[in-house]
């Protein structure tokens, strides 16, 4: 088989967390693009099922929307049911949703920093175990965790001790993951990006006002694109990364580099 037919997705099953917007759009969009039909799953449903109706118009495949809060165990494994009823099965899981809040460490509130460790952390963990589950009965899958290049630096100038440390945690797990389940054929891989032009910067008024600096700061001068990290979601969820697990793929236009 080729290069470009093992990046086909045809028939595969895929599941996208915090896929109404942003990253996890652009992931489901390429996924399907690809061949394969996707489940968008969201805390926002209202947002999930627009995001899943255009993909399916888009792109011919079929999308269901599922609505999770990923920091719920039950919600969670009611996810997957619903998941297994549509598709049968689960190729490739996408555990992407995330939130940043930002505080001075010391000002830092014991609810926003449990509300940043319970979506980014224990939240990728529930879901990543979850469709484990799933994928070791099966015998094979494909988890994609997004961390973040605030796994390997420290952002500044704002402060976000707790995004930063629940993203470092997200690469471990990973790998522990990834050592765990290799002899179940289940590899899991993260994607850490750089700054990426979407609504969880655009939106946020504390975040919003350092674009200009962060621009600045990078080598190219300019945020990342959510299409600019298509290709390796696509890799990652499909056979051409047999061999590829317990890897972080760190897309960032050379920011972490300097
Ligand atoms: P967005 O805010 O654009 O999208 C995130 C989506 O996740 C939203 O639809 C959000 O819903 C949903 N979500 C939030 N909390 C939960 C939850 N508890 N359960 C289920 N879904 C939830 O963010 P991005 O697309 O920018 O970020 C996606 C991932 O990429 C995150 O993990 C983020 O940390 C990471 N990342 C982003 C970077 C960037 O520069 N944008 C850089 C590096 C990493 P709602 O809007 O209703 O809260």
């Amino acid at each position: 088989m080729g290069i470009m037919e093992k990046m086909r997705l045809d028939g595969k099953k895929i599941f996208v967390t915090g896929g109404a917007r942003g990253i996890g759009k652009s992931i489901a969009y390429a996924v399907a693009e690809a061949g394969a039909d996707v489940a968008i799953v969201d805390i926002d449903i209202e947002e999930a099922k627009k995001t899943a109706q255009r993909i399916a118009e888009d792109t011919g495949r079929r999308t269901i929307a599922v609505k999770a809060d990923v920091t719920n165990p039950q919600e969670v494994d009611e996810m997957i049911e619903t998941i297994l009823e549509q598709f049968d099965r689960i190729d490739a899981a996408f555990c992407n949703a995330g939130i940043c809040i930002n505080a001075p460490a010391e000002e830092m509130t014991f609810e926003q920093w449990k509300k940043v460790i319970d979506i980014n952390l224990t939240g990728v963990f529930l879901t990543a175990q979850a469709a484990g589950k799933v994928m070791i009965r099966q015998g094979g899958g494909s988890i994609i965790n997004t961390a973040s290049m605030s796994a390997h630096i420290v952002n500044v100038p704002q402060p976000q001790c707790a995004y930063n440390a629940s993203k470092a945690g997200v690469i471990q797990l990973t790998k522990s993951l990834a050592v765990e389940w290799a002899m179940k054929g289940v590899r899991v891989n993260c994607i850490s990006p750089g700054y990426i032009g979407t609504d969880l910067i655009m939106n946020s008024p504390s975040l919003k006002p350092l674009i200009e600096k962060w621009e600045e700061m990078s080598p190219l001068h300019r945020l990342g694109k959510p299409e600019e990290l298509q290709a390796i979601a696509v890799y990652l969820a499909g056979d051409a990364s047999q061999f590829t697990t317990g890897s972080d793929f760190v897309i960032d236009g050379a920011f972490t580099c300097i």
